[in-house]
């Protein structure tokens, strides 16, 4: 199998950023993970079914029609923009993904991902359940208070309204459901490296990564 680099760590502490960019340096391809729970949040709102309703979302999980493009997705042919990165969205994909049969119905289709030259994911629990095998693992984490600041300011570049003592109540809610879960709950694994961002410039914490790679 290709070579799979598994970023896991908290909301809004910068892994997507990280990862893409390591992807891009390397050439390998990128699975925002967090994007397929986002989507399959969506999906269940747009036909209408609650999101506690395991047995229906999950079917909903198994057969969702996306599509990536660069930094495009499609959901049912659509481009889905930023409607999947709203708070609304982002708390209806951990409710989601709290649910085991959802969990499984998105298990192949990541793996499905790992193609040469290699992959870099990015999510909760690349490193324990979807690329166990990866080299290398990365828990990339920030203090609860500079990740909610950057998703504020990452929501009002985006032309949104938010609040950050909002940010940071909704934030600390998600790290506890996404911590506290039975399945794949989010924690550092043992063999995986710790990559504390909170005082880090975004270009700091690739070149880290990076260096970690080529180790
Ligand atoms: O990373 P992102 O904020 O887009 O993820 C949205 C939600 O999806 C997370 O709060 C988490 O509950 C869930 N998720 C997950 N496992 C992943 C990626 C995301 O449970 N691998």
């Amino acid at each position: 199998a290709a070579p799979v680099i598994a970023i896991d760590g908290p909301s809004a502490s910068g892994k997507g950023t990280v990862a893409g960019r390591v992807a891009q340096a390397l050439g390998y391809a990128y699975l925002d993970s967090g994007a397929l729970y986002r989507l399959t949040a969506l999906a269940a709102k747009q036909a209408g079914v609650d999101w506690a309703d395991e047995s229906s979302v999950a079917k909903l999980a198994a057969v969702l029609d996306v599509e990536f493009s660069g930094n495009d997705i499609r959901l049912n042919g659509t481009l889905v923009g930023d409607a999947i990165r709203t708070e609304e969205m982002s708390a209806g994909a951990s409710k989601v993904a709290a649910l085991p049969a959802v969990r499984e119905a998105l298990l192949f289709r990541q793996r499905a991902f790992n193609t040469l030259p290699g992959l870099v994911g990015d999510g909760r629990d690349m490193g324990s359940v979807i690329f166990p095998k990866a080299p290398l693992k990365v828990f990339l984490t920030a203090s609860a208070e500079a990740r909610a600041e950057r998703r504020y300011k990452q929501l009002i570049e985006k032309g949104f309204s938010a609040n950050l003592p909002d940010l940071l109540a909704d934030l600390q809610q998600r790290d506890a459901r996404d911590s506290q879960r039975s399945v794949a709950p989010l924690r550092q694994e043992a063999d995986a490296r710790l990559l504390d961002t909170t005082h880090l410039t975004i270009e700091q914490a690739v070149n880290q990564v990076l260096a970690w790679s080529r180790e």
